[in-house]
């Protein structure tokens, strides 16, 4: 952690040495003191899931939830682009993730039991992708918490496969051996080798909300993204649009066949006993009238 801010110091730094030290000082400070923190969280109650509804465009039926990461306490604030960083770099990241895919797994066997069937999905670090123990922990997991592993989507971003994408494809062949589904999360931002795409045992391909967010005001953000539908159904893979904002967006998206939806439109990201609410009301409401299609028309 401590080189992890040095790092970044040094990067904010160097335009403006005059605030070099107490800059430096600062985010070693902060790095320091989250990494201890997250320590800490591992072993008590001070880590909380929370879990973003999934939308199926053909019908807007809720067909997943996204389990997303949350300190609680003292770092409420700091969202997990800040403090995953910072677990990969002190060695946590292992324990952290495995605590995501146990209470993930616990929360679905659970929902499941109360009739709510949908997939469940869990994001996993570049690093613990490459960590030799990732597939067997998983698996034991799996086994342990009586998940059904066909309703369970592990989420890895580009780089992660980039990297070394012999590497990728054996970890992935483990992974779908194990009966788990594979969505290749914020699509779009990296530099994925196209051809490399075609070797790859995925199931989905997440199109990255920077462009969604931006679909009615930019022109390039409707190329990129209808590309990456075009893409991804040539793949035969479903595509999944994230950063949904707005009713113009989801329609957009809908009419230019994208599979599948996320964002605040439909809802944040919600604590267990919300979404379990939101998902009895969703459902009624798509079921029991036409709200759907009014929307779509
Ligand atoms: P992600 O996997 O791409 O997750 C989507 C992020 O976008 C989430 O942020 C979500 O709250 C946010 N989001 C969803 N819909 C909208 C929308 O309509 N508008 C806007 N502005 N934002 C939206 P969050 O929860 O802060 O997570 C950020 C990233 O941190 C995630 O990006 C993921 O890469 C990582 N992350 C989260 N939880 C975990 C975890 O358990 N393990 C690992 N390794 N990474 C995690
Ligand atoms: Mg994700
Ligand atoms: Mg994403
Ligand atoms: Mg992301």
């Amino acid at each position: 952690a401590a080189d992890l801010a040095m790092y970044q110091a040094k990067q904010t730094g160097r335009s403006n040495y005059q605030f070099y030290t107490p800059e430096l000082d600062r985010r070693i400070e902060q790095a320091l003191s989250v990494e201890a923190r997250l320590r800490d969280a591992i072993g008590s109650d001070g880590l909380e899931l929370h879990y973003q509804p999934v939308i199926d465009l053909k019908n807007g039926k809720v067909v997943g939830a996204e389990a997303l990461l949350r300190l609680t306490g003292a770092f409420l604030d700091m969202g997990p682009d800040r403090f995953i960083p910072i677990a990969e770099s002190a060695g946590l990241i292992g324990r952290l993730g495995e605590w995501v895919a146990i209470q993930a797994c616990q929360q679905h066997v659970q929902w499941l039991r109360q009739g709510m069937t949908m997939t469940i999905a869990i994001n996993v670090s570049p690093l613990q992708f490459r960590q030799r123990s990732f597939i067997d922990r998983l698996s034991e997991i799996i086994a342990d918490t009586g998940m059904d592993p066909r309703h369970l989507e592990i989420e890895v971003t580009e780089s992660a496969i980039m990297e070394n994408v012999e590497d990728a494809v054996r970890i992935l062949t483990r992974l779908k051996a194990l009966g788990v589904k594979v969505a290749l999360d914020d699509f779009g931002t990296g530099y994925s080798s196209l051809s490399s795409l075609t070797s790859l045992p995925l199931d989905k391909l997440k199109v990255d909300q920077s462009f969604v967010r931006r679909i009615e005001r930019d022109e390039a953000s409707r190329t990129v993204t209808e590309a990456i539908i075009g893409l991804g159904r040539s793949l035969r893979l479903n595509v999944h649009g994230e950063g949904i904002e707005s009713e113009d967006a989801l329609l957009y998206l809908e009419e230019h066949g994208c599979n599948q939806a996320q964002g605040y439109w439909f809802s944040k990201p919600l604590r267990a006993a919300e979404f379990t609410r939101w998902y009895h009301e969703q459902w009624e409401k798509k079921t029991s009238t036409e709200g759907w299609e009014r929307v779509r028309r």
